[in-house]
């Protein structure tokens, strides 16, 4: 075995919440070591929010010119349909990933972070070996910063393997599925689902429970509801998926649906039931951390049951997203130098990239904190620069106190709305007040607007509507 390592930083996975870490304590002067065994970019960039958006931004662009076929759209006429190459789709894709990973590579070079390949298994809290292609290293550390990630959840039944992929190889076909079955119509199912739709596959979507995306209400689902019957995506609610018969290449997915027993033939059967947090097969146990149910358990400042052990991002809890998970790596490297800092933020936006676009930030109207809430809507049709795309489908809404009008809340559904996201964080970390956004000068013709107009139309005073 090599000389053992000595840091002040040891920083467990290189995701956004691990690498950011590392950047930002090896800025703050600290000796910074990240360990990662795959990529560095983690779930996110290799096979996480960055594929999955080159994949929908193709697909967006492939069905626009599928509108322009024959008859034409807007003027624009295409006199034979186009065709998709996937291989090639994916060839591009991927050297979106590459671009990233080796932008991730030079910026940890920058800040002189030392990153070592191999996986990591902890002995107790402060050391671990680190299995290299050159042989095994001992790394202990002042600090550790947790940084593990999540993984793809499997249903028991249905196992990934042959037709049943995750995630991960939904972003790597080389060829359209002709029939595609989504389990679960959570974020992730929905944007691949309606991606591969857009791009002629035949899509049907199982869901267990009464809706789609069960963790917003109603009207901000409705248009992407609206969006998948109107184009052939066959959904089954309170349906559950329960086995798979395989068929050669493709297969049947049996499900229990409100109309009995269904066998939904299928050349993939997507499973998105969900992430869960990476804790095994790296020694966690041995570091005796606390836990909170699946997750490692930490304080507001990220702080794990024992001294100087952190962990970040998707291993700590919901909501999975990147931004959460490198906002908390910033912020542990910023403890460890001596700072003052809290995980307390006004929101966690969050955006599904599905058809239309829906983005939250901060209290939904149903959430229980909102119940005495004013809770008001401008749409999108009454918006010079949405009906100027044709992109009159729906709303920025506001959910606001009664008392001193503090905001509390804004979600937006239609096309870019995931654009308007900053702003919306913005104004609830500021603690805007319905005043402050009608008294802000929005851009025309843009979006945003419809953000100032529903501040306007809370206010009572509407001038657009
Ligand atoms: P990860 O990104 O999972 O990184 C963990 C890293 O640790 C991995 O690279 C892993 O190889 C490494 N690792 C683990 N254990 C060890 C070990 N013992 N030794 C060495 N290395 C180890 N989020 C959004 O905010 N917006 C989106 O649009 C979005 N889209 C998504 C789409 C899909 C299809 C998926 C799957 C996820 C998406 N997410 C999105 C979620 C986002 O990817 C995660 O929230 C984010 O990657 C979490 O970052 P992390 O650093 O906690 O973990
Ligand atoms: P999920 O969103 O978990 O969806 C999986 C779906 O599969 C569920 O609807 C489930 O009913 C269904 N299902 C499970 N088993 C079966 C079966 N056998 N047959 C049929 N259907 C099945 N995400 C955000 O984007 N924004 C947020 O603000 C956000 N906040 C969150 C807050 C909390 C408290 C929780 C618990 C989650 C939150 N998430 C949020 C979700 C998130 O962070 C997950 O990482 C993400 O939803 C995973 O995506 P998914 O599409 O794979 O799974």
């Amino acid at each position: 075995m090599a000389d053992p390592i000595r840091t002040q930083v040891l920083v467990v996975g290189g995701g956004p919440g691990g690498y950011v870490a590392a950047i930002r304590a090896s800025q703050l002067g600290l000796d910074t070591v990240l360990i990662e065994v795959d990529r560095l970019g983690g779930t996110c960039l290799i096979r996480g929010c960055i594929p999955s958006k080159a994949l929908i931004h193709v697909a967006g662009q492939f069905e626009a010119m599928v509108r322009a076929t024959g008859q034409g759209v807007h003027g624009i006429v295409l006199n034979a349909p186009p065709s998709i190459a996937l291989s090639e789709t994916v060839r591009w894709k991927e050297g979106v990933v590459d671009k990233l990973n080796a932008g991730v590579a030079a910026l940890l070079k920058r800040a002189k972070v030392r990153v070592i390949k191999g996986w990591a298994t902890f002995s107790n809290g402060k050391t671990c070996s680190v299995d290299t292609a050159e042989g095994k290293l001992e790394v202990t550390a002042e600090h550790v910063i947790l940084a593990n990630g999540s993984l793809p959840v499997a249903l028991p039944n249905i196992p990934f393997g042959g037709p049943v992929i995750s995630s991960t190889e939904a972003l790597m076909l080389d060829a359209l599925p002709r029939r595609l079955v989504v389990i679960g119509a959570g974020y992730i199912g929905l944007e691949l689902g309606i991606a591969l739709r857009k791009l002629g596959a035949e899509v049907t979507i199982v869901e267990a429970l009464d809706r789609i995306l069960p963790l917003y209400d109603p009207p901000l689902v409705e248009p992407v509801r609206r969006w998948l019957e109107k184009n052939g995506v066959t959904v089954h609610l309170e349906a559950k998926a329960l086995s798979v018969e395989r068929i050669g290449d493709s297969a049947h997915l049996i499900a229990e649906t409100k109309q009995g027993t269904k066998r939904l033939p299928a050349d993939k059967i997507l499973v998105t039931v969900g992430r869960r947090p990476n804790t095994q097969g790296w020694g966690l146990e041995s570091m005796a951390v606390d836990m909170d149910g699946r997750f490692v358990k930490t304080d507001d400042q990220c702080r794990t049951s024992m001294r100087n052990v952190w962990a970040v991002g998707d291993l700590v809890g919901e909501p999975m997203l990147e931004h959460k998970a490198t906002k908390q790596g910033e912020m542990v490297a910023e403890i460890i130098a001596g700072h003052r800092r809290r995980f307390e933020p006004a929101s966690i936006p969050a955006v599904c990239f599905t058809e239309p676009e829906i983005v939250n930030a901060g209290l939904l109207p149903s959430d229980k904190a909102a119940k005495d809430a004013v809770v008001t809507l401008f749409p999108f049709s009454a918006n010079g620069r949405a009906l100027s795309m044709d992109a009159a489908e729906g709303f920025v809404r506001i959910v606001s106190r009664k008392d001193n009008h503090r905001i509390l809340g804004i979600q937006a559904v239609g096309a870019h709305v995931s654009e308007l996201s900053g702003e919306f964080s913005l104004a609830l970390e500021m603690g805007a007040v319905l005043e402050d956004i009608a008294g802000t000068i929005h851009v025309h013709p843009t979006l945003g607007e419809a953000f100032h107009e529903a501040a306007w139309r809370a206010l009572g005073q509407p001038i657009h509507i």
